[in-house]
């Protein structure tokens, strides 16, 4: 049968010719992202309302598509490339990443298997070697790239049960006899470890956390004694996550005292350095993984602070005896050859297809040069090291925890009366929302001891010192005056 209908691709010219449009709007966009309001100021729904609510019968032109992006889509994205994007841990696609992103969208490359490209397996190995040596991990570790630190931490904590239970396997943990399996974290832990401990079937319950102490590092103390009351009652310590940079504060917990912990109870230890693991880097900072290289697994983001475009998370682990024991499935039609002799990436992990992620990090760490990601993490410390400043020295705010890396936890506080805790937060939720209202920064929250704290977060490289500037002219400007009764509305 044969109608008259187009059947292949985009044909090349056209290819070419939409490629530059599009390739020139990133350019435009990269120059001045500032000129967008930072958070998307659509409302619930309101994208979706502006679409059809079916796709096309027939084929539109490239140029029709083109202005809905710009119309419609471009109106709903709140601006992570922004320079007053403070929010949560702002990040950066660069344009090596991104340029590294359109070639891996073009090749299409699928490296389930070494064969089905050999390059996606080889690169990703070698961009994790480099990596880690930047990083200064020893070359006991052997790397491979998930697309996210809760996908890695999933990972690390499947392999510390394949490790610890080797029967689970074939057999799973229910109906068996076995004893139950404890996983510990600091209370300020990501939520992506109380998932991974939900996903491998041992149930909520069985992850504690563990009290930090007033700089919110985990109490190696108090895990020690969690564990000894655990063995008490019949509980075995399966895995421990410390944390180096933690989500809230950025603080760092104790890891050669939770290395020494984890040796003795034989537990599996995990670190999670999603996003402060790249300041080892610099040598001045390389002491914050100091215990890591004992860690049986560890995650490093370079989609957080090494200028990745997103996805992209490093997983480094000692163990992968233990990751391939409890992910490798080969079916008859995925068998090569070359099995045995070289690295099959869907061993290492529950996904079989996997994106060539390794090319953009490749491009990133050759472009900027190890000397130039050092510059740009050292500057984005200073800028928060300058904010820190201010907020310290100005009578009417505090700063609530210390700044080890980019991120700043501070609240209003005007002098000149009392204030109730329930008081502080309605109006660092008030100074929060007018802030993020102006369209000119975006922060973001946290609680800390049930203190309720905005967080300035440096991470963009388009971030300069004049953005951090104009940051704290508005937080001074929204917070109410010192003396004042008033609650913002
Ligand atoms: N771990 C830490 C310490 C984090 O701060 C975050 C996210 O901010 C994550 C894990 C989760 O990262 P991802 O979005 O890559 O899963």
């Amino acid at each position: 049968m044969s109608d008259d209908k187009p059947k292949g691709d985009m044909d090349p010219e056209a290819f070419r010719r939409e490629g530059y449009r599009v390739v020139d709007w990133i350019a435009r966009y990269f120059e001045d992202p500032g000129r967008y309001p930072v958070m998307s100021r659509v409302k619930p729904g309101e994208v979706r309302a502006a679409l059809p609510a079916s796709a096309p019968e027939s084929g539109e032109s490239f140029d029709a598509i083109l202005e809905d992006f710009e119309r419609v889509i471009v109106p709903g994205i709140t601006h992570w490339n922004h320079p007053g994007f403070f929010a949560y841990f702002a990040i950066t696609g660069s344009g090596p990443g991104v340029l590294g992103e359109m070639l891996s969208a073009a090749l299409n490359a699928q490296g389930m298997l070494w064969r089905t490209s050999p390059s996606v397996t080889e690169l990703e190995e070698v961009v994790m070697a480099w990596l880690r040596q930047l990083m200064g991990l020893p070359a006991s570790f052997q790397g491979v790239i998930y697309d996210t630190a809760s996908v890695s931490s999933l990972h690390a904590l499947a392999a510390a049960r394949q490790a610890a239970v080797p029967g689970v396997r074939a057999e799973g943990l229910a109906g068996r006899g076995l004893p139950r399996y404890r996983v510990y974290c600091s209370e300020h832990a990501h939520s992506s470890i109380d998932k991974a401990v939900i996903l491998i079937g041992l149930g909520h319950d069985a992850l504690r956390k563990i009290p930090a102490d007033a700089e919110f590092r985990m109490r190696a103390d108090a895990l020690q004694a969690a564990i000894a009351e655990d063995r008490r009652a019949g509980i075995v310590p399966l895995a421990v996550v410390a944390t180096v940079g933690t989500t809230s504060t950025t603080s760092v917990d104790p890891v050669e005292a939770i290395a020494d912990v984890c040796a003795r109870e034989r537990a599996w230890l995990h670190v999670d350095c999603a996003y402060a693991g790249v300041a080892a880097i610099i040598p001045e900072y390389r002491h914050v993984l100091r215990g890591v290289d004992r860690a049986d697994s560890v995650v490093v983001n370079p989609h957080k602070w090494l200028f990745t475009p997103f996805d992209l998370s490093a997983f480094y682990c000692r163990r992968m005896d233990a990751l391939v024991e409890a992910f490798s499935l080969t079916p008859e039609y995925l068998r090569t050859s070359e099995t045995g002799t070289v690295r099959n990436l869907m061993d290492t992990g529950v996904q079989l297809g996997r994106r060539f992620r390794a090319l953009k990090l490749w491009m990133v760490l050759r472009y900027f040069g190890a000397d130039g990601i050092r510059a740009r993490l050292g500057e984005h410390m200073r800028l928060a090291r300058l904010f820190a400043s201010w907020v310290d020295a100005d009578p009417d705010f505090e700063r609530l925890a210390p700044v080890p890396f980019s991120v700043v936890c501070f609240r209003a506080r005007p002098g000149g009366r009392q204030w109730s805790e329930n008081e502080l937060e309605r109006l660092n939720q008030g100074l929060l929302d007018r802030l993020n209202a102006s369209g000119e920064v975006f922060l973001s929250h946290t609680k800390l001891d049930g203190r309720f704290v905005l967080r300035l977060a440096v991470g963009n490289l388009r971030t300069e010192e004049r953005h951090v500037r104009r940051a704290w002219e508005l937080v001074k400007r929204s917070a109410p005056p010192s003396g004042s009764d008033a609650f913002p509305r």
